[in-house]
């Protein structure tokens, strides 16, 4: 039986098996610590905390898997994090680059009243602003904008590592979830993205962590934890 209250570090830590899980990437101890940027002890006893807990498994092979309640547990923070995204953009104008640390914060500090509120201020808000989708089962497959070739036609659906550093400079360069163009070019070390509004240049590594639909499309590809996780001392969701 899972407690009934998961602590707000327990917490953090499914949100983050929950990101791996999504991303396509081993549920295991290792990419969980350097997912999350901790000491391969610290995760370790965590994870022990967790599994006394109820809310997952781990076999002999040291991966994780979720319970049932685990992956509804995790599925509903996960689902609320992007909710109250979507809320500060659109109803308390918060700009889409300072949102996931706020949202940090409030998703472990609010009364169920209030966040029934907050889901009826959204509406029917299909993901949160960096793409990733509200009703978690619904996310599209995409491919990283770093695989695509020059003149590919690109549609960004989502920035997978929402470390404040990285959205910074996303916003910044231009680049966000709806955007539709072409890709300028691609020399391994830059990639470009031409729209009608003009050029949006942003270096390889972070175009790893946006993923798109494009055409011609680059074969799909799972990344690797370290691709994805940027922020020196915070990793994104
Ligand atoms: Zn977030
Ligand atoms: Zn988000």
């Amino acid at each position: 039986m899972a407690a009934d209250h998961a602590t707000v570090a327990e917490e953090e830590y499914l949100e983050t098996l929950y990101w791996l899980f999504e991303a396509g990437l081993p549920m295991t101890g290792a990419n969980l610590s350097r997912a999350m940027q901790l000491s391969a002890p610290t995760v370790h006893e965590m994870l022990g905390r967790l599994e006394r807990d109820g809310y997952i498994v781990r076999d002999a092979g040291r991966s994780i898997d979720f319970t049932e309640s685990g992956r509804d547990h995790a599925e509903r923070i996960v689902s609320r994090h992007r909710m109250i995204e979507r809320f500060l953009t659109d109803v308390v104008g918060v700009p889409w680059d300072d949102v996931h640390e706020e949202a940090e914060q409030l998703e472990h500090a609010m009364t169920p009243r209030f966040e029934a509120y907050v889901r009826a201020s959204v509406g029917d808000a299909q993901t949160c602003p960096h793409g990733h989708p509200i009703r978690v089962g619904q996310r599209i497959d995409g491919v990283p904008l770093a695989d695509c070739v020059p003149g590919a036609k690109v549609t960004i659906l989502r920035l997978e590592n929402e470390a404040e550093d990285l959205l910074h400079y996303l916003k910044r360069a231009g680049i966000e979830p709806g955007l539709v163009g072409e890709v300028g070019s691609n020399d391994g070390e830059h990639v470009s993205v031409k729209t009608d509004g003009g050029e949006a240049t942003v270096t390889y590594s972070v175009a790893e962590t946006v993923s798109v639909l494009a055409d011609p499309s680059p074969p799909p590809r799972i990344a690797l934890p370290e691709q994805l996780v940027l922020g020196r001392d915070r990793y994104g969701r």
